[in-house]
């Protein structure tokens, strides 16, 4: 296999698109607070409201409140203020032509050179990475990156009522991949991304252990790509899509 060749240095704009409120905080907030630091303007899409998740006597109809409340802020923890709602129903998501356009609207709304979603493929070794909705929101993301954001006579009410022109993401970021080939190094920005992490509070409060196992993952991840000892990183499949 050649090697893969690197992902831009730099891009303006990235936007990440996830299935549920904390998708993106658990697998990519260490690498999106190093882009953010960095002056790169970051857009969420969350496609639920997580209203399936949660632990405790939580009534579900404030579950969507609560969370998308708790999204927002775990954006802001990392530098992300832009954060949207698709308002899907969670655990129930299947791969339909209405989500292919709503998630290319979003694009063409935005125009991110780089795309983070999550791996359509399933990882047989480590299979809660692989909730069917995950697998969902990444196979529908690809679809609405190519072709249909950039072809203009897809989903053509996007231009015609909306006046969205076509846009063409450069590099597409998948998260918990079994084919990871591109390793970050997050210790910098490891304060944020649990910060981050603790704004999750119906989903994380519960959980003492929530910093030293992702920690152990973390360092799990850098010692696999080859890290100095002591960091500690985020890895990604990145496609090139241009
Ligand atoms: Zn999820």
């Amino acid at each position: 296999m050649p090697p893969p060749s690197q992902p831009a240095a730099f891009v303006e704009r990235v936007l990440c698109v996830l299935a549920h409120p904390d998708d993106v905080d658990f697998g990519s907030a260490g690498t999106i607070a190093g882009w953010t630091n960095a002056g790169t303007d970051v857009t969420y899409c969350i496609v639920t409201d997580g209203d399936a998740g949660g632990f405790d006597e939580t009534p579900r109809e404030q579950m969507p409140v609560l969370r998308r409340a708790e999204q927002r802020a775990a954006a802001a923890e990392v530098g992300v203020s832009d954060v949207r709602f698709l308002g899907y129903p969670d655990g129930r998501l299947e791969l339909t032509l209405d989500l292919r356009r709503d998630i290319s609207r979003v694009i063409r709304q935005v125009r991110p050179q780089r795309v983070l979603t999550s791996s359509p493929e399933r990882f047989w070794d480590r299979i809660g990475a692989s909730h069917p909705d995950h697998m969902t929101v990444g196979e529908t993301t690809l679809r609405a990156v190519y072709p249909d954001a950039r072809n203009p006579f897809a989903f053509p009410e996007l231009l015609d009522d909306e006046g969205l022109e076509a846009w063409t993401v450069s590099e597409v970021w998948l998260g918990a991949s079994p084919r990871a080939d591109h390793v970050v190094d997050v210790t910098d920005t490891v304060p944020q991304k649990f910060a981050a992490l603790r704004s999750h509070v119906t989903q994380v409060s519960h959980n003492p252990d929530l910093e030293t196992f992702v920690t152990a993952w973390m360092a799990d991840t850098a010692q696999r790509f080859g890290l100095p000892e002591g960091r500690l990183a985020e890895a990604f499949h990145v496609v090139h899509t241009a």
